[in-house]
């Protein structure tokens, strides 16, 4: 083998440096995966339009400034831009692939692809025009392009009132297969939660006519309507062919999202009555907003407008968090609830503002954060109005209690005894089971009030009414009947049990022993019993019941008086 001289290597690199295209750094290769393209593009702002071939001169100038992000913003109401970006294709054949491009909301796209100064492919999309291609929901404009072997360049002019949000990626067919599949599943399981949950939230408020379920359906459907708008859904399925609606729907759904959702927060945390004052400025200030942004859309102000809703979205998203913290501190318990549910949402529409605006990297997940801030929201104020509902409930059935029940003995008053006792009456009846019924009055009570003071005679209630509840069934009425007088109504019971029931209570009374400030007391009672027999209302055998314990006073007291005089 003959040795290699020195200078061959030096030879080659010189021939590979003259032979060898231009370096491909520059030049994106167009490759298998697709990734953002913004770091491959260089910007030219034209505040005043101009053409292809001046855009094409001004980049040979060395006019066009590289991009520092991966996906450029450019804010809202910015200046129209030319974006240039250079491609190869390193195969030796026309390769197909899907430019995806800007957000549905941007009003016009002209996309110029040429080779060697050659014009090959010119195409037009946007939101303010009808003729060219229309957005694709929740993707963005999909462009398709053949791109030819070599070098080629992409010459993109950009202009919209709406944020200039220009994210770029080469997609090929299967990517765009993946990329559709992903967002009509992610959107397709959004919508469906939030409109079920708007659905069964109506269905609530037509059973329960309860405003606060109406007031939050109301919130989500503009929550809903907003996300169809902007991201395209609605412009393709609700209302393709207005120009006024593709332009508007955004700035007037965010406004009405932001009013409906302060007018719900208004009712549910019960500001009225917690702070009047701010209720009505929040009213007010919300109700302004509205008819500014009414008067911006009549009056074809569109960057106003913009200005206008994304301002209100932001003080709303404020405001429902402080409205929140005001009601904790004046111990609203929903009010707990209510604050994590709008933390969650007021996150998610942050970080999804804040990567349109450019504050944040702007990514699928921060893109999309409003949707998942808004499913938690939505998930957590559902959770705050079914515990609110829970608390009605238990306040009203502490309000029946209280009207059902004796509030010293816990025992039933006269009126749930008597609504209770004629359904016992009837079924028993209806049975053939027997009903009996024992009356009962506290010996000289008045004495005990006037010898051991009033409040141990309200000790003496009490621990009376827990023996009765330990010594009788679960089916049987226990009433107070009135000051120191009880009655107890014992289904399936014969009168001989009744009687042997009573004797057992009498005892128990007995045997009560209750401390006063002035010695020991012990308690009796005097006990008529009856069962039904002739009788055709309950009201008849508590008179009979009556007239039996009154025998059982006159014959000494602390005895039961039952049907057969020996038990006298
Ligand atoms: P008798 O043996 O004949 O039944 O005599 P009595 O003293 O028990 O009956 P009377 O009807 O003369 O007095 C009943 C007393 O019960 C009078 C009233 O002040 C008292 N009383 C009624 N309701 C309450 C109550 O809720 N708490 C207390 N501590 N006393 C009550
Ligand atoms: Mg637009
Ligand atoms: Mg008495």
């Amino acid at each position: 083998m003959t040795a290699r001289p020195a200078w061959l290597p030096w030879l080659c690199w010189l021939a590979w440096l003259i032979a060898l295209p231009a370096p491909a750094l520059a030049w994106y290769e167009v490759a298998e995966q697709s990734q953002p393209l913004g770091l491959h593009l260089s910007l030219l702002p034209t505040p005043e339009p101009i053409s292809l071939a001046a855009a094409i001169r001004a980049r040979q100038n060395g006019a066009f400034q590289p991009s520092q992000h991966d996906v450029p913003r450019l804010g809202i109401g910015a200046a129209a831009h030319w974006l240039y970006l250079p491609l190869f294709n390193p195969s030796d054949r026309p390769l197909r692939r899907t430019l995806q491009l800007g957000k549905a909301w941007v009003d016009q796209l002209d996309v110029h692809l040429l080779s060697n100064g050659r014009l090959l492919q010119q195409l037009q999309a946007g939101d303010d025009q009808l003729r060219g291609l229309q957005a694709t929901p929740g993707m963005g404009y999909l462009l398709a392009l053949e791109l030819p072997p070599g070098r080629s360049e992409l010459y993109v002019h950009a202009r919209s009132t709406d944020p200039l949000v220009l994210p770029m990626r080469l997609l090929s067919d299967s990517d765009v297969q993946q990329a559709s599949a992903a967002v009509q599943y992610s959107y397709g399981a959004l919508y469906g939660f939030l409109l079920a949950l708007m659905a069964y939230n109506l269905m609530l408020w037509a059973g329960l006519k309860d405003r606060n379920n109406l007031n939050y359906s109301l919130y989500l459907g503009a929550f809903i309507l907003l996300n169809l708008s902007y991201t395209g859904h609605a412009g393709a399925w609700l209302w393709p062919d207005s120009l006024f609606l593709k332009r508007y729907a955004n700035p007037a759904m965010m406004s009405a999202a932001a009013w409906l959702g302060l007018h719900f927060a208004r009712h549910f945390l019960e500001l009225d009555a917690h702070a009047p004052r701010l209720a009505r400025a929040v009213s007010r200030g919300a109700t302004t907003s509205v008819l500014l942004m009414l008067l911006c859309i009549g009056l074809d102000w569109h960057a106003p407008a913009l200005w206008l809703a994304f301002v209100s979205v932001l003080v709303y998203t404020l405001l429902m968090v402080l409205l929140g913290c005001i009601c904790l501190r004046h111990g609203q318990v929903a009010a707990r609830y209510f604050l994590a549910a709008t933390l969650c949402g007021m996150l998610g529409t942050a970080l999804t503002d804040l990567s349109v605006w450019g504050l944040v990297p702007f990514s699928t997940l921060t893109y999309r954060a409003v949707d998942i801030g808004i499913a938690l929201e939505a998930s957590l104020l559902a959770l705050a109005l079914a515990y609110q509902m829970r608390q009605h409930q238990r306040a009203l059935r502490r309000a029946q209690s209280l009207a059902y029940s004796d509030p010293l003995t816990g025992l039933l008053n006269r009126r749930a005894f008597i609504e209770q006792g004629n359904a016992l009456w009837s079924t028993t009846r209806r049975h053939g089971q027997p009903l009996t019924l024992i009356m009962f009055d506290l010996d000289h009570f008045k004495r005990i009030n006037d010898e051991h003071g009033h409040d141990m005679g309200d000790d003496c209630l009490t621990a009376t009414a827990r023996v009765l509840t330990q010594q009788c069934r679960a089916g049987d009425l226990l009433a107070r009947w009135g000051g120191e007088e009880f009655l107890l109504l014992l289904p399936a019971t014969r009168v001989d049990e009744a009687v042997a029931l009573a004797e057992r209570l009498r005892h128990a009374i007995a045997s009560l022993t209750l401390e006063s400030r002035v010695g020991q007391l012990t308690l009796s009672a005097s006990f008529g019993v009856v069962s039904r027999e002739q009788h055709t209302r309950l009201e008849e055998l508590i008179s009979s019941a009556d007239e039996r314990l009154y025998r059982a006073k006159q014959d000494g007291r602390n005895r039961v008086c039952g049907p057969q005089t020996d038990y006298c």
